[in-house]
């Protein structure tokens, strides 16, 4: 979501004279957009602003300004203390507030050197004054919901993002269609709780929201994250089994093996419950592949919870996964709890559950050794004459092919597997089935 966030706040700032650089040392401002979800990433943002400071200073020096920004949940959380231990920094904005960085930037210039901080929950929608997204790559990011009621206890997400909001289903069908006009060939909807989308005024969920998006021409690919298991409602499973656009890989976050961890996590859900959604998930389609989040250390787990963690992941077989030790995060009810798992068992664990995750992708990647699989080309590979594209279930594909397939869905033999890419071969009929092209 924070890149969705930050093409969306180049696209206000395009209005405004300002253009992308990737050269930190040439740009008027520099906007860092933060994640708060663990400590480590929370961390982040000092290091990089000592940096930037540093980089201030010399353009002050060379007679120039340069505008820092701190945006994101980590700005939500934490903006007056920001001001305070990096007071070099001109603007604090939170995820709600971005459509507001024309005006916020007028007032940081005005202000001789006071920083501006915005991190309301503002009464109108970001969504209704934003221009236009600008697509850059022909598999963009859409977002749908925002926010989060379940407050699983462990998450900071319902204090950085908010409440739980869907857009209006009429807003991302339009946006959506903008962006197929601009190239779009693939788009994966976007939400904390993608989900327990709902559209205010007809009630429709994600599964008709899909059903809506799939007439959309030049629309190849339809993917959403993340999923809470909880929501995985009939008519969703079902959209599975009816929608070709929608691609066979889905991502549902179980984070423990165990009831009893999931009960403290707040989860709402049992281990049997996520099996069975599973099931029927497989029962529509049979080539859906998952993958999911895993916490391990979360307070109070037992060696036999773990043991729990291993055999579920072991036995599902996560053809991807994210997995963490469990970060306590300021007002969150775990972090109060206090059986705190020690960091060197939680790092034992964390070693143990990734060798039987990595296990199970890797035996799916060579599995996919001398398959057809089809391929979404989206940038160029480091090679001469290279491009790389996703696979149906995101493995990236590197293959030798012209720049003209170039967004363009393409059948590829599978010649090389690796722990996290694929490599191939052009198959000998592929012309392509999506002609649109994207200029980045
Ligand atoms: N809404 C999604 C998750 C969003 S947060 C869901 O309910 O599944 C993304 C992932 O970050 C989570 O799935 C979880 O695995 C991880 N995470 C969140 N808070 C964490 C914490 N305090 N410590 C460690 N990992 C955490
Ligand atoms: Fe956080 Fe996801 Fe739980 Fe919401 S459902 S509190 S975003 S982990």
């Amino acid at each position: 979501m924070n890149v969705y966030d930050s093409g969306r706040m180049g696209d206000v700032l395009a209005h405004h004279g300002y253009g992308l650089t990737i050269d930190a040392d040439g740009a008027d401002m520099v906007i860092l957009n933060t994640c708060h979800i663990r400590e480590k990433a929370a961390e982040k943002l000092y290091s990089e602003l000592g940096r930037f400071r540093i980089l201030k200073d010399a353009r002050k020096a060379a007679g120039k300004t340069t505008l820092i920004a701190v945006a994101g949940c980590v700005a939500q959380a934490e903006g007056a203390e920001i001001m305070r231990r990096a007071p070099f920094v001109d603007i604090v904005l939170g995820p709600q507030t971005y459509h507001r960085l024309p005006e916020l930037i007028a007032r940081a210039e005005r202000s001789a050197g006071d920083g501006v901080l915005d991190i309301e929950f503002p009464p109108e929608s970001k969504f209704d004054h934003l221009p236009d997204a600008a697509p850059t790559s022909s598999a963009a990011f859409l977002t749908i919901q925002e926010g989060c009621d379940k407050f699983c206890t462990f998450c900071v997400v319902p204090y950085t993002r908010g409440a739980e909001y869907s857009r209006p289903i009429a807003d991302i069908v339009a946006e959506a269609r903008l962006l197929c006009a601009a190239g779009v060939a693939e788009i994966t909807l976007l939400g904390q709780n993608v989900n327990a989308y709902r559209d205010g005024d007809t009630g429709a969920g994600l599964g008709p929201l899909i059903r809506a998006l799939d007439d959309i021409d030049g629309l190849a690919r339809l993917r959403y994250m993340t999923s809470h298991p909880i929501d995985m409602d009939d008519d969703l499973i079902a959209a599975h089994g009816e929608v070709d656009a929608l691609m066979p890989f889905l991502h549902l976050p179980v984070q423990s093996g165990s009831d009893a961890v999931l009960a403290r996590m707040n989860r709402r859900h049992r281990i049997d419950d996520y099996r069975r959604t599973i099931d029927q998930l497989m029962a529509a389609r049979n080539d859906l592949k998952l993958s999911s989040d895993f916490i391990v250390g979360f307070p109070g787990e037992s060696d036999k919870d773990f043991e729990a963690t291993l055999e579920l992941a072991a036995n599902i077989g996560f053809i991807q996964a994210y997995s963490f030790k469990y970060s306590p995060r300021p007002g969150t009810p775990a972090a109060a709890m206090v059986d705190q798992v020690p960091e060197a068992l939680k790092s034992e664990r964390l070693a143990a559950l990734q060798d039987v995750l990595n296990a199970s992708q890797r035996e799916f990647n060579e599995g996919c050794d001398g398959r057809v699989m089809a391929v979404l080309f989206d940038r160029a590979g480091r090679k001469d004459g290279q491009l790389v594209g996703r696979s149906p279930y995101m493995q990236p594909v590197h293959v030798m092919a012209p720049e003209s397939l170039m967004g363009q869905v393409t059948d590829v033999v599978i010649t090389e597997t690796n722990a996290n890419s694929l490599g191939g071969e052009l198959a000998a009929t592929s012309t392509g089935t999506s002609q649109r092209k994207i200029s980045a």
